[in-house]
């Protein structure tokens, strides 16, 4: 399927969770899976037993919000007004929608407060490396022109405008679209009265409330950084957006070595594959973002500056050989199992994201 094109829902079905129950504390999921953002999203909402038909309007409603979103960012398309903007000529301020105009913002500030190892308009080295394709080693000039083309040097942002500042100049949503595509969904279920869900976008959870029964929250399974089968960390969660970022599962091969597919904007080269990070936080925008940001950081100077985040909890797996060495922020401990942290809490699993924007694996 081409990523862009419009998502589909593939199923939908409908399940009693409590098997034998009695119909009058039954609850019943509304569950749907399909593709949205190039990538596998599955939604599944907890319904009262009188609330089904609700709530599988929801469930709808809630995947409309990631078209929506997939609708503004995509740069797999032409039709799209980040596409748009991604080709606007030379210098001259672009009025955007006001959707984009503040996604925008919000992450050109990102960019600032993490010294610029969290930036969209990585663009012309996403080019560069061929990330998009088969990858390639870029030559020394190849790789100056492609920093020259990026960062403050693509685009600069006025009152509401961005201009376009190189033609080989684009912003990839690629590291903060499944955030804002949550973010949508999550307001478009509170907005229905929705208080129970489970959302998964490639690997990015959105959850609110928590499981009937389970007050704690929904349990969390963090994989492990190089083996996704293998299970690194618990965690448990209500009303927050789990992003995970790593190097180790795409990527692309270059002259036998494997390149990730997050680029540290500050040396134009792809960021080193030491590990993963998960980053817990309520706004799923802030989540994706800085999960991507704090990657590139890396664990030293990412633990620096997660330890001044008192609301977003940020989990960094550093492999050693097969193994990994977890570290941790003060703010994630309300996030970490009471009882047990070793406890299979069950199978859910935030994962190393795959391409938010952009074309099925
Ligand atoms: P994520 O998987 O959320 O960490 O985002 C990675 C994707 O964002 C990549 O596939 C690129 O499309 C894009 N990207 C790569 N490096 C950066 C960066 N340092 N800042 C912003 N976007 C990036
Ligand atoms: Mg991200």
């Amino acid at each position: 399927m081409e990523a862009g094109s419009s998502a589909a829902a593939a199923l939908v079905a409908m399940a009693l969770g409590a098997a034998g129950a009695a119909p009058l504390t039954a609850q019943a999921s509304v569950v749907r899976e399909g593709y949205a953002m190039g990538t596998a999203l599955r939604i599944e909402l907890v319904a009262e037993d009188d609330s089904r038909p609700r709530t599988l309007a929801a469930s709808e409603a809630a995947l409309h919000a990631v078209e929506r979103t997939e609708a503004l960012l995509s740069t797999w398309r032409n039709d799209t007004p980040l596409a748009r903007l991604n080709r606007a000529p030379i210098g001259v301020p672009q009025a955007l929608p006001t959707d984009l105009a503040t996604l925008l913002e919000t992450a050109l500030d990102w960019s600032r407060r993490t010294g610029g190892a969290f930036d969209p308009r990585v663009g012309a080295l996403v080019d560069a490396w061929d990330l998009r394709g088969t990858g390639r080693a870029p030559t020394l000039e190849a790789l100056g022109r492609a920093r020259a083309a990026a960062g403050d040097a693509a685009f600069t942002l006025g009152h509401g405008t961005l201009a376009r500042l190189h033609p080989d100049a684009w912003i990839d949503a690629g590291a903060f679209g499944k955030g804002a595509a949550l973010a949508a969904a999550a307001d478009t279920l509170r907005a229905l009265g929705v208080t129970r869900a489970w959302m998964d976008l490639g690997g990015q959870l959105l959850v609110l409330g928590a499981p009937a029964g389970d007050p704690a929250g929904w349990g969390v399974r963090v994989a492990h950084p190089s083996d996704r089968t293998r299970t690194a960390a618990h965690l448990r969660v209500r009303d927050a957006s789990v992003a995970t970022s790593g190097a180790s599962e795409r990527g692309v091969e270059v002259d036998g070595a494997r390149l990730g597919h997050i680029l540290d904007p500050r040396t134009g080269a792809p960021a080193p594959a030491w590990g993963s990070v998960t980053v817990v936080d309520a706004d799923p925008v802030r989540a994706d973002v800085l999960a991507t940001a704090l990657f590139v950081l890396g664990p030293e100077a990412g633990l620096a500056l997660a330890r001044t985040l008192p609301d977003t909890g940020v989990l960094f797996l550093v492999t050693r050989g097969r193994d990994a060495e977890a570290r941790w922020n003060p703010a994630l401990e309300r996030w970490r199992p009471a009882v047990n942290p070793a406890e299979p809490v069950d199978s859910r699993s935030t994962l190393p994201s795959t391409p938010s924007v952009g074309r099925l694996p």
